[in-house]
């Protein structure tokens, strides 16, 4: 099911453009318009779910397919040796600012940790 109202559904329905970086039929990965590193991308299933707070037992495999195409991008490029880091946003003080559930990769830098 997809949202009207979200710009995350739009984008998967090609309604409004994004450089999509990889797409099967369960998630979509498309780069992130203002990057916070040398390598930020998004990726989201194609169904629209709001936040990782709202996901069911049902959807396992698709939260682990998000997974797996970061961990896929990251190698494609070139990530695997330096590192990087997934982040998933959920809610208010997490500030997750689109309510359609997505994982950033984000690498070609070094990170500090505890994030702030
Ligand atoms: P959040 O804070 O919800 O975890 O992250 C949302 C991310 O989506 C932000 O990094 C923001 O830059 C990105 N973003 C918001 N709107 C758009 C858009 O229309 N296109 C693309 N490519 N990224 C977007
Ligand atoms: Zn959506």
């Amino acid at each position: 099911m997809q949202s009207d109202k979200c710009i995350f559904c739009k984008i998967a329905r090609k309604d409004i453009p994004a450089k999509i970086v990889y797409e099967d039929d369960q998630v979509l990965a498309f780069e992130d318009a203002k990057p916070q590193a040398p390598v930020h991308v998004l990726i989201i299933p194609h169904d629209h779910i709001e936040k990782v707070s709202d996901l069911k037992e049902k959807d396992a495999l698709i939260a682990g397919k998000v997974i797996m195409a970061a961990k896929n991008i990251a190698r494609s490029k070139g990530l695997d040796d330096s590192g990087y880091r997934i982040v998933m946003n959920c809610n208010r003080d997490a500030g997750q600012e689109v309510f359609h559930v997505h994982a950033h990769l984000m690498g070609g830098r070094k990170f500090n940790w505890p994030p702030g």
